[in-house]
């Protein structure tokens, strides 16, 4: 037996420990702990979309005809007239062929790519790469050869050494702990020059980057080049769910062989009636997105003006706070709390040593008052811990 007292008092000397934090939350932006009032720099949901009237009517609606749950697997009982809907929807946006919809993006990298690898492969994986396609590859067998983070000399480097004849190469389009973009157009190149299948998990650019938020790939134009696109529901769409998108033989060989695709149950239906509204309402409505951009931009501004490291993000609503240390990293992040701003402060091993950071990520429903304060309360409080 795992002496779990022991592991947790290392955690809590190492500072990692980790609680739940239990929002009585309002929306993408704002929510409330303890009766409190708190500014929301945390929220994946880009769009303010997780709590949209228009999409509460789809929900209500739904329950009313599929009821709560959906009683099995795609391939058993669980799938319903909605779930190819949607998929086709995601087709449609993205420009391809076909999808398939997981129940998380977790399950969408982790049953994609332990289906699409095996053990003869190697895949090239960006260092920042999400946790889920690290799993992913793990339990694919294949060989894994980390390249420096978009380094496409790094990545070259790393193909030219390799004897192996099946290649994936695999990345963010979005890196979610950085905010920058993955340099597809040349990663493309060098698929094709090393006969390397190439995958993007888009989770934080669909719905937020590209013409109707069709997301990293549509944005720099290479969504024709792009073997793989994975991405999630639970973000910019905000509700929950995965998918994969791509040519239409890949996604019927998914569906027979991504082991959590068949060994689930499938979303609530009301979930993809939900998703559907959303991807609409993304489609028809360019405003949140124009929105989003700019704030995020003017955040970035104002944080270089008072001299912080934003590191390499650029375009996109993530936004690092580059701190350096550890402890001062925690206690900002606390400081602020105290302040009632919610911007998570990130560590080991999230990021590398050296680079703790605060990490701030916007959404359409922030106002400009929300970034002033918060980048007045972050230079005081950054002034007063290192005083
Ligand atoms: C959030 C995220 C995921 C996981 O998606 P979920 O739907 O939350 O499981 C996968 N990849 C990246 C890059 C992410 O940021």
């Amino acid at each position: 037996m795992k002496d779990f007292e022991k592991a947790i008092e290392m955690m809590k000397k190492k500072n990692l420990f980790r609680t739940t934090r239990d929002f009585e939350q309002v929306d993408a932006s704002r929510g409330q702990i303890g009766g409190r009032e708190i500014v929301i720099f945390g929220s994946n949901d880009y769009l303010g979309l997780s709590s949209d009237p228009r999409i509460e009517d789809a929900a209500v609606k739904a329950i009313g005809k599929y009821g709560f749950g959906s009683t099995g697997s795609r391939l058993t009982s669980g799938s319903r007239d909605v779930f190819k809907e949607l998929e086709d929807l995601i087709s449609d946006v993205k420009d391809t062929q076909a999808s398939l919809v997981f129940n998380t993006g977790y399950m969408a990298n982790t049953g994609v790519i332990s289906a699409v690898c095996d053990k003869d492969f190697e895949v090239f994986s960006d260092r920042y790469n999400h946790a889920s396609i690290v799993d992913g590859i793990v339990l694919s067998g294949a060989r894994t050869v980390r390249y420096r983070h978009c380094s496409m000399e790094s990545l070259e480097k790393r193909l030219k050494e390799s004897k192996s004849k099946k290649k994936l190469i695999v990345t963010d389009g979005v890196f979610s702990m950085d905010g920058d973009i993955a340099p597809l157009g040349d990663m493309s190149f060098l698929a094709k020059k090393y006969g390397a299948i190439l995958m993007v998990d888009d989770a934080h650019g669909f719905g937020v980057l590209g013409q109707n938020g069709g997301g990293t790939c549509s944005h720099l134009g290479v969504s024709s080049k792009v073997d793989i696109q994975v991405g999630t529901l639970s973000k910019a769409v905000g509700g929950i769910g995965g998918y994969v998108s791509g040519d239409r033989d890949m996604i019927d060989y998914l569906m027979n062989s991504s082991r959590s695709f068949i060994f689930s149950t499938a979303l609530p239906p009301l979930s993809a009636c939900c998703a559907i509204k959303a991807i609409n309402i993304i489609g028809s409505d360019s405003k949140g997105r124009k929105r989003l951009k700019e704030l995020s931009d003017y955040m970035r501004g104002l944080l270089k003006e008072k001299g912080f490291d934003t590191g390499l993000s650029s375009g996109t609503p993530i936004i690092p706070i580059i701190l350096g240390d550890e402890k001062k990293a925690s206690l900002m992040g606390q400081k602020l709390m105290e302040d009632g701003i919610y911007m998570p402060a990130i560590r080991v091993p999230t990021v590398q040593k050296g680079q703790s950071r605060l990490r701030a990520s916007l959404t359409a429903l922030h106002t400009k008052e929300d970034v002033d304060n918060a980048v007045e309360r972050i230079s005081q409080r950054w002034k007063e811990i290192n005083r």
